[in-house]
């Protein structure tokens, strides 16, 4: 007899759902049933798109830009983003080593599929975003992950990446600001890894900067600035969250010519591309003054001091101190073995579940982004949402002996 289970490929049933996604769904599903439910599980920002940005989508379509454009991105596009590139990451880029997707998320997917042969492997920093693990698996790769805990910031040292390189490496690939940590790895980590990576010529880099405008430091460095990688790295970034544009589906890549090239022919026949008017918007995105950007920002920064100082007052919780992006991932090791007389919390998955099911505030557990001790709050949510929702984790937790 045919079940379901024959029916669907082996790629699939091998394949998780995507947990941010996951506890975003199970925090509207909640929220449907009338419950109070406070998600600071996505990362999403709250803040609607800029006006000036809209009104050039709105614009594009007045002016017919209804139709198919170039796989790769309008021309536009490909050259302003080598421009910003260059403006803001000296890095070298010509357009036609550019490649606009349908989000990020499909830059580093077309990566995989044009990069990764089976049984290949592919050095991921841990924690790692919890589509990098799944996407390298899906085109047949073997993710390999080398962690750092929160007490070394979550950054791997250069030795550890030494050691995790192979004869069948492919790439490295890591955010920075880090998607789920916040960690900002600057100059000087960087040039480290480059300088193990100089070792390394067949060994290509995934740089994922999508979070390079949500920087509280203001520096952002771009590993493929580096003259020791500068040849072999991919600069992936996009317009989801500095420019608050998550749902228009629009990310890029800077890659060598003969990747750009393989990315192009894939997309060629699995999306076309990106949409035309979203792209033209994209194009006064990168050229008009980042005002709205720092805005939000600073936004971000604030929120994330208020939640830090909130989760110091939360005895057992040992929070990070991000730099970027916005998310706090802190450890909860101290609450394991711990019960509320009901539940007991072996793990972060338990201790995400306890959270939700006794006060509703949606997180997501670490184990999801290679580390079981932590879990992720997207801060990305209002002050009051934020005030109301550590107010409920400190009051469920004090009930655990
Ligand atoms: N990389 C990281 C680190 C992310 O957090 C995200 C967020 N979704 C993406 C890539 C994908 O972004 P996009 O929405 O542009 O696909
Ligand atoms: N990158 C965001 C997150 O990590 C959006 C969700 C997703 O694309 O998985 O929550």
């Amino acid at each position: 007899m045919t079940t379901t289970n024959n029916i669907l490929s082996d790629r699939v049933m091998g394949l998780a759902e995507s947990e941010t996604l996951k506890m975003a769904r199970m925090g509207r599903e909640l929220k449907a049933l009338g419950h109070d439910v406070i998600s600071l599980s996505l990362g999403e920002p709250d803040f609607d798109t800029p006006d000036h940005i809209k009104d050039a989508a709105y614009q594009a379509l007045q002016d017919g830009y209804t139709k198919y454009t170039p796989v790769s991105g309008l021309p536009e596009l490909t050259k302003a983003i080598s421009e910003k590139f260059k403006r803001d990451n000296n890095l070298e880029y010509k357009p036609d080593q550019i490649v606009v997707s349908n989000g990020a998320k499909q830059s580093i997917y077309n990566l995989c599929q044009a990069m990764l042969n089976d049984g290949d492997e592919a050095v991921v920093f841990a924690p790692y975003w919890v589509s990098y693990w799944e996407i390298i698996k899906l085109s047949g790769g073997t993710p390999v992950p080398v962690y750092a805990g929160v007490e070394k910031d979550f950054k791997p040292t250069p030795e550890q990446l030494e050691a995790a390189i192979t004869e069948r490496t492919k790439f490295v690939l890591f955010s920075s600001p880090c998607n789920p940590t916040g960690t900002v790895f600057d100059r000087h980590e960087l040039e480290a890894y480059a300088d193990v990576l100089a070792k390394y010529p067949d060994v290509y880099v995934i740089s994922d900067e999508i979070y390079e405008y949500i920087n509280f430091t203001h520096q952002h460095v771009s590993i493929g600035s580096f003259p020791q990688v500068k040849d072999r790295t991919i600069t992936v970034n996009g317009f989801a969250k500095g420019f608050a544009m998550t749902g228009w589906r629009l990310g890029y890549m800077g890659a060598p010519k003969f990747i750009a090239d393989a990315c192009s022919k894939i997309q060629g026949q699995v999306t076309s591309g990106a949409s035309s008017f979203g792209q033209k918007a994209g194009a006064i995105a990168l050229t008009t003054d980042l005002a709205s950007t720092e805005a939000m920002r600073e936004a971000f920064r604030e929120r994330r001091d208020i939640v830090l100082s909130m989760l110091e007052e939360i005895p057992g919780i040992k929070a990070n101190h991000p730099d970027g992006a916005f998310y706090v991932f802190p450890d909860v090791t101290s609450f394991f073995g711990k019960t509320d007389g009901n539940v007991t919390i072996h793990n972060a998955d338990d201790f995400c579940d306890y959270v939700m099911s006794s006060c509703y505030v949606g997180l997501v557990s670490g184990s999801a982004f290679g580390d079981p001790n932590c879990f992720r709050l997207s801060y990305a949510a209002s002050e009051e949402q934020l005030r109301e929702a550590l107010r409920r984790i400190k009051e469920v937790l004090g009930r655990l002996r």
